[in-house]
């Protein structure tokens, strides 16, 4: 976890850094999820997608990251 500063436009939208939608496997237009909680807000992809090949397809969560059943299967078959 690393604090970013960043203003909100003139509209109330905010600009997540590059690196970190590619970190988080966002792309434009992705539906995100607000919560808002002890005058905080969380921001989330309400679809996760496959860090490694974009599907939203099938997704899990391991370790805070979506893999999809190929991509899991792929690097399972690394070991070894
Ligand atoms: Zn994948």
């Amino acid at each position: 976890m690393s604090n970013m500063y960043k203003k909100l436009s003139a509209h109330g939208s905010i600009n997540i850094p590059v690196a970190v939608r590619r970190d988080l496997g966002l792309e434009g237009r992705d539906p995100m999820e607000l919560t808002v909680e002890g005058g905080e807000i969380r921001i989330r992809a309400y679809t996760p997608r496959c860090v490694f090949c974009g599907t939203p397809d099938g997704v899990k969560l391991f370790r805070g990251k979506g893999i999809c059943p190929a991509c899991a299967g792929a690097v399972s078959g690394m070991e070894g």
